[in-house]
């Protein structure tokens, strides 16, 4: 066999913390950027936190701010592109939610400058990961893998003022990596993937870290909100050394992605790959209710009724949630669920009556 190189991408620099945004200055300058910054931020997370962070920076260096439009799309990460190649920052730094930050990773990750993860919610692990989460016109979901942040900052003070049900969204994120990781496993064991055993169980200890503080979680105060935020950053960072979405992203990531593409008004991302980890759990004979228990003590959707998905969405998007991404084995196998198969799963774990 020929020399195999594992590449692995880290942040190098990680702050959870109440009250950051007058340390963002110093942080930048420990990473050796201290002549210019491009801030991006959406319209609403911009009068919340992005034009203080882009102050803060003023007063040290040379800093300008672009805000992106709600629902970014490829236009967006163009537009952006296209500001970085004028400004031509050191850093950019991406504050807001998910999107935002998969636009602030992308584009910077296009023109090779590094990028600061600064997240407004606690929704899903692209805060630190290496992957970005696009829809194309079609409605399709592509992971692309990108580049993770140099650094992420993770105030609880701004986020605990975020609804609860993104944090509770994240939690499903979370959880999704029972599934996810055995999936890994399974597609080493029969095709031969490469498995790293150190990303595994990294994503695994965030996914433990939800079930056993469900309760503090549920309370929705900045300690709870800090315990989310480290196994979310730890998911991502897994992703980071396994150098894939491998240890995050399994059959449950597949059934939310089939959702999106086929229910009229799909629920969030970590919403849906919850349920979607009760039902796949249930496929690999792992505790499937301690899932379903730790969503329920969260305070995440469980079954079809609270996604608010009409229960043939939920079965549509079992029989072809194979199909999302034919490149990666999972329990679903190749052929995936029949229909027949795909009611009888929903009906046993409770997700439609
Ligand atoms: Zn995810």
């Amino acid at each position: 066999m020929s020399k195999s190189i594992h590449r692995m991408e880290l942040p190098r620099e990680v702050v959870v913390g109440s009250n950051l945004i007058s340390e963002i200055p110093e942080v930048c300058r420990r990473l050796g950027f201290s002549m210019r910054a491009l801030v991006l931020s959406g319209p609403t997370t911009y009068k919340m936190v992005g034009e203080d962070v882009a102050n803060s920076l003023a007063e040290h260096m040379d800093a300008d701010c672009v805000v992106v439009a709600p629902a970014p799309t490829e236009e967006s990460v163009e537009e952006v592109q296209e500001k970085i190649r004028r400004f031509k920052p050191q850093v950019v730094l991406g504050v807001g939610g998910g999107r935002l930050i998969d636009v602030a990773k992308l584009s910077s990750a296009r023109e090779g400058i590094p990028f600061i993860s600064v997240p407004t919610a606690a929704s899903h692990d692209g805060i630190s990961s290496p992957v970005v989460s696009l829809k194309t016109a079609k409605k399709e979901a592509l992971s692309v893998m990108a580049h993770p942040p140099i650094a992420i900052i993770a105030d609880t003070s701004i986020i605990v003022k975020s609804p609860y049900r993104l944090t509770a969204s994240g939690c499903g994120d979370i959880i999704a990596k029972y599934t996810a990781v055995r999936d890994w496993k399974l597609a080493h064991k029969l095709k031969n993937e490469y498995y790293g055993e150190y990303a595994a169980n990294l994503a695994l200890m965030g996914a433990k870290l939800i079930t056993q503080n469900a309760e503090d979680i549920r309370r929705n105060t900045e300690e709870g909100l800090r315990v989310v935020l480290e196994a979310l950053i730890s998911c991502g960072v897994a992703m980071g050394i396994a150098g894939s979405s491998r240890p995050g992203s399994g059959s449950e990531h597949m059934f939310s992605h089939a959702l999106d593409m086929v229910a009229p008004n799909p629920a969030l991302h970590g919403e849906q790959c919850g349920v979607g980890t009760i039902m796949m759990a249930y496929l690999h004979g792992a505790k499937w209710r301690m899932i379903r228990d730790t969503l329920k003590t969260i305070g995440a959707p469980i079954n079809a009724e609270e996604l608010g998905i009409e229960p043939k969405y939920i079965i549509e998007a079992l029989t072809i949630a194979h199909k999302v991404r034919p490149d990666r084995y999972t329990i679903l196998g190749e052929n995936g669920l029949s229909r027949e198969a795909a009611e009888k799963l929903a009906k046993k774990t409770g997700v439609i009556d």
